[in-house]
């Protein structure tokens, strides 16, 4: 059984980790999409929502499972038995950072491989950053994001105008 784990933030999830989503599922037996808890960071949607709006939106994919997780991701993958991370490479700039940590989460774990997708020519500029300040500063974000997460989106917008 191929087990792959897609990590990320995910804050919101955006066409471009849809589309890696479908092409890293048809590659593996089971994907865990994994919402990585970072309490570093300042996220617009909870790690519950964001599990929730990926459910949502990959619910047809009879091989995806959404998952959230802390801690270090070699532990995760171990504990679910999992032999690859799949991460998305969109420009030059996303290479060396990711190069380090599929090395570094190798060491950590030698039964880990990560697979890398190159990001498809129409997604290569978005990112989930695109999505929150786009929204935040009133443009129109409808062709970054699924319908049922720009409805996510937008009410919480309108929340935090409130
Ligand atoms: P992180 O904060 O861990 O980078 P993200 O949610 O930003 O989390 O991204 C998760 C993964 O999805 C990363 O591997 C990233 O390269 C990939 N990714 C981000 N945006 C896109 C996109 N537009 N198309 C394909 N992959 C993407």
């Amino acid at each position: 059984m191929k087990r792959a784990i897609y990590p990320g933030s995910f804050d919101p999830i955006t066409l471009g980790h849809e589309d890696l989503i479908k092409r890293a599922a048809a590659t593996v037996d089971e994907l865990i999409v994994a919402v990585l808890v970072n309490p570093a960071k300042n996220p617009l949607f909870s790690v519950d929502e964001r599990v929730k709006m990926i459910k949502e939106v990959t619910g047809k994919i009879p091989n995806v499972r959404v998952e959230s997780f802390d801690g270090l991701l070699a532990d995760f993958a171990r504990k679910e038995n999992a032999q690859f991370i799949v991460r998305g490479l969109r420009m030059v700039t996303d290479f060396e950072s990711e190069m380090q940590m599929a090395q570094t989460n190798h060491v950590l774990n030698e039964n880990i491989d990560t697979i890398f997708f190159v990001t498809s020519l129409k997604y290569s500029y978005l990112s989930s950053t695109t999505v929150r300040e786009t929204a935040a500063f009133g443009g129109d974000y409808s062709k970054f994001v699924s319908p049922e997460v720009y409805a996510w989106v937008e009410r919480r917008m309108r929340d935090l105008k409130s």
